[in-house]
């Protein structure tokens, strides 16, 4: 599949056009295979290295002899519809690309660098069907608190987090629910991204002086029901959206913050009144993208004390756990109301080192927290719940031994677990399944605040995006990690994967 340096050559040394378009055709051909975003075709001193992103991870792929890298370049650029004689502006075009059961547009990106031009091209599918939002990861209360969110009549619903975290996919996601005969959707995107069939799409494009704000401006004044704003950037975008927010429209649009709490602030930073942030904003939902691990080739295994010791510090599980409590560990600033004490999130501090994960069950069906979607679950702590009523009346005396388990299959039952002890999972050595990678594909992590009576009164005297998230955990929100923990327990992904991917910021 990847082609030698040598047959790049006619016997003068040169490549001809025949073999470049070849050339070309392969590294598309073999990066759409590998399920590939994106490709880089990059100039080095004496090479051309040709780098594929493959679930966010950017991996090299062929060595290319660096004599054809301007004929390569040069017929991608062709290829794009742009000016092949510039060497030195950075230039941006498209071209589609067809296969026997597939049409793909590339966006083409070039960019100067010190050895020549570099390319990027991305891959985008134009047969994609925007994926449900259970494919995207949401579940539970999160997908419930998403489904309540966007049947709102009006109002606006924010999709935050750093670039490149699939807030994209998450908004086309709702907007293909959205669309039905008889409403009216428009969107204004830079850029757009994906055809939805039913769905007026509009390029930003300053040059016309169709800029995102002008944009969304006159989309307004075209009876719309739902707009798709692609990202507030500013007070005179973030502004507009209010508007259309308060006057009957549904607005859907994305911002760059870590996580929720962070978007409301961003949006007071931006001169918008908070009564005006609290009336309109409905839903704002967070979220990051790890990859999944495959299911054929995972390896699982029970952590060690020390791993659950620094589980339990990178997830907050204490600091939640004092939050379902009513208590908090550290003086606040300002005065939290107190909650039932109702909920028991993972072990108590007697039983240091060992998570114990126990929820009394006659509250099971009252409450909408992370424990109940955990105990909703067997497979999630490969516990019954009989195990974990049991469990709660004796006191846990022998700490998990250190696991001596990570070559045991996957699915070990719940009966071989001791009761304090836990499943985690981690890549396994790669499969057919996988493409020998380990892992396969990605999915989405999720924190989805809903604008209630709390956080409303929370904006409104401007508290500190510290207060409203806790106020929010205090009401059932699940935090960005918690939901990362939850789908590392059901072995779709690893520990490390969550923690590197919430750690993630916008800068
Ligand atoms: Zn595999």
């Amino acid at each position: 599949m990847k082609p030698s340096d040598g047959e790049l050559k006619t016997a003068s040394g040169i490549p001809d056009t025949a073999s470049i378009a070849k050339t070309v055709s392969v590294i598309i051909e073999y990066a759409i295979k590998s399920r590939a975003s994106d490709i880089h075709v990059e100039p080095r001193a004496d090479t051309v290295q040709v780098r594929y992103r493959i679930d966010g991870i950017l991996h090299e792929t062929m060595t290319l002899p660096k004599e054809v890298l301007s004929t390569v370049v040069a017929y991608i650029k062709t290829l794009a519809s742009l000016n092949s004689e510039d060497l030195r502006s950075p230039q941006e075009g498209r071209f589609s690309f067809k296969l026997p059961d597939k049409s793909l547009i590339l966006r083409v990106s070039t960019l100067p660098v010190i050895d020549g031009e570099k390319i990027v091209m991305r891959l985008l599918d134009e047969n994609a069907h925007p994926l449900s939002l259970e494919e995207l990861g949401l579940e539970g209360e999160n997908l419930s608190r998403v489904a309540r969110g966007i049947h709102e009549p009006h109002g606006l619903i924010l999709v935050t987090g750093p670039a490149g975290t699939g807030k994209t996919t998450t908004l086309y996601s709702i907007l293909t629910l959205l669309n039905a005969p008889g409403v009216n959707i428009s969107t204004i995107e830079d850029p757009v991204e994906y055809r939805l069939p039913g769905i007026n799409q509009t390029q930003v494009n300053s040059k016309s002086g169709i800029t995102l704000a002008a944009g969304l401006r006159s989309l307004l004044g075209q009876d719309p029901n739902v707009v798709m704003a692609g990202e507030i950037r500013d007070s005179e975008t973030a502004d507009l959206a209010i508007q259309g927010a308060l006057t009957g429209h549904v607005i859907l649009s994305g911002l760059h913050t870590d996580d929720t709490a962070t978007a409301i602030v961003r949006l007071l930073d931006m001169k918008i009144a908070p009564f005006l942030v609290a009336s309109t904003v409905k839903l704002v939902i967070a979220q990051r993208l790890v990859r999944r691990i495959c299911a054929s080739c995972r390896i699982s295994y029970v952590p060690s004390a020390d791993e659950i010791a620094t589980i339990k510090t990178s997830f907050q599980l204490d600091a939640a756990l004092n939050i379902f409590r009513g208590k908090t560990a550290e003086p606040k600033k300002t005065p939290i109301t107190p909650v039932p004490t109702t909920h028991t999130l993972m072990s108590s501090p007697a039983i240091a080192g060992n998570m114990k994960i126990v929820e009394p069950v006659h509250d099971l069906m009252k409450t909408k927290t992370i424990m109940q979607r955990i105990a909703d679950d067997p497979n999630i702590i490969n516990r019954t719940m009989a195990e974990a009523e049991a469990a709660q009346t004796k006191k846990p005396a022998v700490p998990p031994p250190v696991s001596a388990k990570s070559q045991a299959p996957a699915q070990t039952t719940p009966a071989k677990l001791n009761g304090n002890e836990f499943m985690l999972y981690k890549a396994g050595p790669g499969c057919d399944k996988c493409s020998h990678n380990g892992y396969i594909g990605r999915i989405g992590i999720f924190e989805v605040m809903e604008i209630n009576d709390i956080v409303t009164k929370m904006i409104v005297s401007r508290a500190h995006a510290d207060m409203i998230e806790e106020a929010s955990v205090r009401e059932g929100m699940i935090t960005l990690s918690q939901d990362g923990l939850l789908k590392c327990l059901r072995g779709e992904t690893t520990i490390e994967e969550v923690l590197r991917v919430a750690h993630e910021i916008d800068r």
